[in-house]
């Protein structure tokens, strides 16, 4: 069992689609251990990105991670960082396979819908900005 991070990101949840993502994960074995929303602030999105902190990209970003709000939750199942990132897709849409979250729901690769954790490593890291041990049922 693994448990990874999972953000729902502002165009997603301004289409007012969060449950029917929930539902990619509910559906394929996915369990959800927390979940809040939440407004990120720029420090927020700063230091949850800071990987990204030389790209070009960065400041739209942030900025995009900071527009609205967001859905953080932890998921946990068999093999769950590698099954998340198989149902989000390609972080580019139009290269996303059809039937993944991003190909249904993400417009271009900034406003793409949702994050993943990478590895199994990045996911305790991550899932730890946003929760606490006992905030994980
Ligand atoms: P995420 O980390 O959000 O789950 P990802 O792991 O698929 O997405 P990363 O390479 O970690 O992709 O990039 C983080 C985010 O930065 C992407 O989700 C995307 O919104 C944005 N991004 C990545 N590459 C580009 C790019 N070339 N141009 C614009 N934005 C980009
Ligand atoms: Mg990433």
């Amino acid at each position: 069992m693994e448990k990874t991070l999972s953000i729902i990101k502002p165009d997603a949840v301004a289409k007012n689609v969060i449950g029917k993502i929930i539902d990619r994960f509910e559906s394929n074995g996915l369990r959800i251990c927390a979940m809040k929303k939440i407004q990120l602030t720029q420090e927020n999105a700063e230091n949850f990105y800071d990987i990204h902190r030389e790209r070009p990209f960065f400041g739209e970003l942030v900025s995009f991670m900071t527009s609205g709000p967001v859905v953080v939750m932890a998921i946990e199942g068999e093999n769950a960082v590698l099954k998340n990132r198989d149902l989000m897709g390609a972080t580019n849409p139009k290269e996303a396979e059809a039937g993944t979250i991003r190909a249904d729901f993400a417009d271009s690769i900034d406003a793409n819908a949702v994050h993943g954790s990478d590895s199994l490593e990045n996911a305790k890291t991550e899932i730890g900005i946003f929760f606490t041990d006992s905030e994980l049922l």
